[in-house]
C-alpha cells in the first residue's frame, strides 16, 4: 500500500539576478551562484528535489549553474527571459520572450521543460490568454497566479485549488493566508521573512490539515546577507519597501528549518506534483 501523502511543501526558487534589472546593476557583486549553492545544500540536507523557475539571462552571467542544478536532480522551469510582467507584453512579445527563455535554458543544458512561472505573479483575469500560448509551446503547468487582491497583481476569485486552464495545462496558484486582513502569500519571499513565525506556522498548519500542499517561492536575494545596499528594481523607489527587501534575511534558513521540523514536510518538484494531480 502506498504511504499516506505527507505534508507537501512545493518549495521553489525564482532564479533571477536583480542586478540585471538595474541600470548600473553590474557594478554590484555577482551573488547568485553562491546563493544557489546555499539552497542546494538545504535541499540536499533534506534529501529533496525542488523546482528552479529560471530567467533566461541567468546562464549568460552564470555559465554552468543550470548544469549544476540539474546534476543534483532538480527541475528547471521557465520564469521569462527578461523578467517583464505579462501585463506589459502583447501576445507576440510574450511568446517570443518565452521562446528565447526556452532556448537559453536549453542551450545551458535544460531539456524537457514543462513548467512556467510569470514574473511577479502577473497572470490575472486580464492576461489569461497566456495559458493557451503556454500549452501551445508544450508547457504542462504554470504557477503564476496569486489568488487574492494584491497591490501589484492578483486574481481575487481564483481560489487555491490547482485548475485546468485548457485541455493541457494546470495552473497551480501560490498559497495565501486566506484571512480577511492581510490575505497575502505566507510561504515565500519577503512575506516569509516579515510575518511573525507564529502566524506562518498557523498558515502551514491550516493548509496541511486540509490535505493541501503549500506552494511557495524564494529568491536568491531572500537569503543574501552580503549583498550591497541598493534600491531594488520594481518597487517604485519606495524606501519602506526597500527596507523590507533586506529585512530578516539572516533568519530565512532558520525559519525554513523550523517549518521542515515541525511539519515533517516533503518537498517535491512541481513537475512531480502536477503529474500526481493529473492522474486524479
Ligand atoms: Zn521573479
Amino acid at each position: 500500500m502506498p504511504a499516506p501523502a505527507k505534508n507537501i511543501f512545493l518549495f521553489s526558487v525564482d532564479l533571477e539576478d536583480v542586478r540585471l534589472r538595474m541600470q548600473d546593476g553590474l557594478s554590484y557583486k555577482p551573488r547568485v551562484e553562491a546563493l544557489v549553492e546555499k539552497y542546494l545544500r538545504f535541499l540536499n540536507k533534506h534529501r529533496s528535489k525542488a523546482t528552479f523557475f529560471t530567467v533566461g539571462d541567468i546562464p549568460e552571467y552564470y555559465p554552468g549553474l543550470i548544469k549544476t542544478i540539474i546534476s543534483e536532480g532538480h527541475e528547471i522551469a521557465c520564469h521569462s527571459n527578461k523578467h517583464i510582467p505579462v501585463t506589459h507584453q502583447t501576445k507576440e512579445d510574450f511568446k517570443n520572450d518565452l521562446l528565447q527563455n526556452l532556448e537559453n535554458l536549453s542551450n545551458a543544458g535544460a531539456t524537457n521543460i514543462i513548467g512556467y512561472r510569470a514574473p511577479i505573479y502577473s497572470i490575472t483575469e486580464k492576461t489569461a490568454w497566456t495559458f493557451d500560448i503556454l500549452s501551445e509551446l508544450g508547457f504542462k503547468y504554470s504557477s503564476s497566479v496569486l489568488p487574492a487582491k494584491n497591490p501589484l497583481f492578483g486574481w481575487e476569485d481564483f481560489g487555491e485549488q490547482p485548475r485546468m486552464m485548457n485541455e493541457k495545462l494546470f495552473e497551480i496558484p501560490v498559497s495565501v493566508r486566506g484571512t480577511n486582513f492581510l490575505n497575502v502569500p505566507f510561504s515565500g519571499g519577503v512575506y516569509f521573512r516579515v510575518i511573525p513565525m507564529m502566524l506562518i506556522k498557523k498558515d502551514f498548519e491550516k493548509h496541511f490539515s486540509k490535505g493541501q500542499p503549500v506552494i511557495s517561492y524564494f529568491h536568491p536575494y531572500d537569503i543574501d546577507t552580503e549583498q550591497e545596499s541598493f534600491m531594488h528594481p520594481g518597487i517604485n523607489d519606495s524606501w519602506f519597501y526597500n527596507k523590507l527587501m533586506y529585512f530578516n534575511r539572516k533568519n530565512m534558513f532558520g525559519r525554513l528549518e523550523e517549518i521542515m521540523e515541525q511539519f515533517d514536510c516533503k518537498i517535491i518538484t512541481y513537475k512531480e506534483y502536477s503529474e500526481s494531480i493529473n492522474g486524479k
